[in-house]
């Protein structure tokens, strides 16, 4: 038997048992949530596997798992038909005999007594247990988990339907692991708008490539850089004092392009609460993001009191009907052009009686572009209380990211012109 000789790195590794998986039948939610939970603890896992019910599969995979993970965590195949031969063959690859467990045979009596079901052999299998090995008995169901140890090598068998795997493994599973790994895992989102993935990046390579606890790791979402600080202590309070410096870091490189540090705050809800903050209204003026913008303003709720109404003025004649674009901006500088964006967003404001109003204009592709305008340009301009603030973009990609990425943008843009008049008018923006 091979048994990892050195403990001082704790690695786990996932094997879901189950031909329905391969076969995609079921979606392996138990991966997603014992990964999860590992995660948590601080272990970290390098190997998930599915293998079907077969025994032959399932022992050459345990024996590889054993050469290279200190825990192997085993989900399903505990049930009591012949094709359930998960506890069987990591009893033989453990060199174990089954016995049986007494609690588990009047447990499984008792689980199945009270349902009115009747107990045939086969459910007597599942009373069997390898010989010196923790049982991990079932509230949920008649197959009890196993934890067997062999030197360093630690083997966790659960029952693979969801509704008794989790209690069992938030409930006796977790504080064994707890316990074999005493760090926890935290971490905090910083959410950036307004600077690029690499520029984010750049700015902080020195914490990204000398830290390592805790560790800093930039996230590029569509228009935004979210920063995640990663920490591994002994509590939650350890690891937010080792987290809490370097977050104070970011701000200081970052300042007011973090708008939230908050995980369930998006880019529109920072947005929302500065409009409500000032008690401002607000309107939307969109041409190749047809109404997207509006859409994300609207996911918030409470915005009714802010956004009134908002405008889809996607032809030249809607520009000049809804929102007054004088037709000699249109004919000498064209509709993708920073004239008309500014237009747009001044003649949104008034038609609506907003103060302020956010207005796009571009070419979302794949047809449309010339060598002067290009698919992915992309002007904006944002109205606010008498100031322009415009802005001119250049995105590649498909139509939906060209106009994803004009969304995020001219959120940015609304939430600087807005920051900037709270400034002027109370001496403190964001
Ligand atoms: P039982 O005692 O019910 O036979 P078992 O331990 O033998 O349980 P399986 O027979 O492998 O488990 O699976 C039983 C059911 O549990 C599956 O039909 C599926 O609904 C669910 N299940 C199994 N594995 C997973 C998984 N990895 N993710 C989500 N659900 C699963």
């Amino acid at each position: 038997m091979i048994i990892r000789e050195r403990d001082d790195d704790m690695t786990v590794e996932l094997i879901c048992v189950g031909t329905e998986l391969l076969l995609g039948n079921i979606v392996n939610t138990n991966a997603a949530f014992i990964a999860e939970k590992c995660a948590m603890l601080g272990l970290s896992m390098f190997y998930q596997s599915v293998v079907g019910d077969n025994p032959g599969r399932l022992e050459e995979l345990l024996k590889t798992a054993m050469e290279r993970s200190s825990v192997i965590i085993l989900s399903g195949g505990l049930g009591p038909t012949q094709d359930d031969l998960t506890k069987e063959t990591a009893a033989r690859v453990m060199h174990r005999e089954l016995v049986e467990d007494v609690r588990a045979r009047q447990e499984i009596q008792e689980f199945l007594e009270k349902r009115g079901r009747s107990i045939t052999d086969n459910n007597w299998k599942q009373a069997l247990v390898p010989e010196n090995c923790q049982v991990l008995y079932n509230a949920n169901g008649t197959a009890p988990g196993i934890i067997m140890e062999e030197g360093q090598t630690r083997m966790i068998l659960l029952p693979g339907p969801p509704n008794e795997l989790i209690p069992m493994f938030e409930e006796q599973v977790y504080p064994y692991l707890h316990k074999l790994q005493p760090e926890i895992i935290c971490s905090k989102m910083v959410k950036l708008c307004g600077i690029g993935e690499s520029s984010a990046e750049t700015k902080i390579l020195d914490l990204i490539e000398t830290q390592t606890n805790p560790t800093v790791a930039p996230y590029a979402k569509t228009g935004e850089v979210h920063l995640r600080i990663t920490a591994k202590a002994e509590s939650e309070q350890a690891a937010y004092e080792l987290i809490m410096p370097v977050e104070e870091e970011l701000r200081r490189r970052f300042g007011n392009l973090i708008y939230t540090d908050d995980p369930e705050v998006t880019l529109e809800m920072a947005v929302f609460r500065l409009l409500k903050e000032n008690h401002l209204t607000v309107t939307t003026a969109e041409s190749c993001t047809g109404g997207l913008l509006a859409g994300r303003l609207i996911n918030v709720p409470g915005i009714s009191e802010h956004l009134k109404e908002g405008y889809i003025t996607y032809s030249n004649e809607a520009k000049e009907k809804l929102l007054h674009v004088p037709e000699e901006i249109l004919k000498e500088y064209g509709a993708v052009s920073a004239q008309t964006a500014e237009a747009m967003a001044k003649g949104g404001a008034q038609a609506a009686d907003a103060d302020v109003c956010v207005a796009v204009t571009g070419v979302a592709g794949p047809d449309g572009g010339t060598k002067e305008k290009p698919v992915g340009l992309v002007y904006m301009s944002c109205y606010c209380k008498g100031k322009l603030y415009t802005e001119k973009n250049q995105y590649s990609g498909s139509r939906s990211k060209i106009r994803e990425y004009s969304v995020a943008s001219a959120l940015t843009l609304l939430r600087r012109a807005v920051a900037e008049y709270t400034n002027e008018v109370n001496g403190c923006g964001l």
